[in-house]
């Protein structure tokens, strides 16, 4: 990673932790049990501490982070990629149910599907037994705003065309025909395993107004009756395949940035109006305020609102006496 540019790697970064912010104002503000696991997340990589040729931060490594995101796919790809390589005929299978009688409309709706999909899942694995599959299954709950329900399914990636025939089949004899009609089984696309470690839900949904692309952000509420259902659950799965450990300084390596660049200034704290890390004396690290004004032009808020929003999800955690995660380095 030593070839990074600083401009490049937090310039993302930003937009990243731009976007996580803005979700988490308005989970914050829902006062549900997750609140203070999201106030944590605010305080996500907020610092920026660097040490000789490389930085550092504190990292929240929550599903709904996007920072975080990006260095579990990074984790993903070096952990699962070589043996996932090796796979002759890797197939792509998405396992749901289509009918709209049986689509969660509400926490208790989804929690309840999610334990029979989960129960569907054991079963697979036990009609392939002698070690027979072997891939990775993954978790992913979508919700529809349109429709107004959520969108609870699996992925899996297996080897073979008949395993994952076999495993739609399963699927179907649980769930009926009709209604599973949507599952299907295809040859993976290349680079699936990238999809693979990235995210769990989608936080916003895009729609085309005016001849402009706009990010509708899904309802918070909605967004936290997915984490909350999803809390305790494992999202990936392997099955029947070992990953490549990674050593203590590889995951190091993952997440802090080393940089041949040589800077001047020792600590960085994160400025959501600007959109990027400042030193003391108001000197950024990166300058990315561009790409973040085109993000919130394609979103539906004014930047007062969300400075009001910043404002009033700082002023919870504060009565609420959340620590501030920033202390611990
Ligand atoms: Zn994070």
């Amino acid at each position: 990673m030593c070839n990074n540019s600083v401009e490049t790697t937090y310039r993302k970064r930003a937009v990243a932790k731009w976007l996580t912010s803005t979700h988490l104002y308005n989970l914050i503000a829902l006062n549900s049990e997750k609140q203070k696991s999201y106030y944590g997340s605010l305080l996500c990589s907020s610092r920026l501490y660097q040490e000789p040729g490389k930085i550092v931060s504190h990292y929240c490594n929550q599903r709904w982070c996007l920072v975080c995101a990006r260095i579990r796919t990074a984790k993903f790809i070096q952990e699962y990629g070589p043996v996932l390589a090796e796979f002759s005929e890797p197939y792509f299978v998405t396992l749901t149910e289509g009918s709209k009688d049986t689509k969660p409309r509400n926490f208790t709706e989804l929690v309840e599907r999610l334990n029979s999909y989960h129960k569907t899942s054991v079963k697979i694995k036990r009609a392939f037994r002698g070690g027979k599959l072997k891939g990775i299954r993954k978790l992913e709950v979508t919700y529809s705003t349109t429709k107004r329900w959520y969108h609870p399914h699996y992925h899996y990636i297996v080897d073979g065309k008949e395993v994952a025939e076999k495993i739609v089949q399963i699927w179907q004899s649980v769930y009926g025909k009709k209604r599973a009609k949507q599952c299907k089984s295809e040859p993976a696309r290349a680079g699936f395993e990238k999809e693979l470690g990235k995210y769990i839900t989608k936080f916003t949904k895009t729609v085309w107004r005016n001849g402009k692309k706009t990010y509708l952000p899904i309802p918070s509420l909605n967004l936290d009756t997915i984490f909350r259902a999803l809390s305790g659950r494992r999202t990936i799965q392997p099955i029947g395949i070992r990953k490549v450990p990674l050593e203590e300084e590889m995951l190091e390596d993952l997440q802090a940035e080393e940089f041949d660049e040589i800077m001047d200034y020792a600590v960085y704290t994160w400025n959501y109006r600007l959109g990027t890390w400042l030193t003391d004396d108001g000197e950024p690290i990166v300058w990315a305020k561009e790409h973040i004004d085109k993000r919130l032009e394609a979103l539906p808020y004014t930047m007062n609102e969300l400075v009001f929003a910043e404002k009033m999800a700082h002023k919870i955690g504060y009565e609420n006496g959340y620590q501030s995660m920033n202390n611990n380095r």
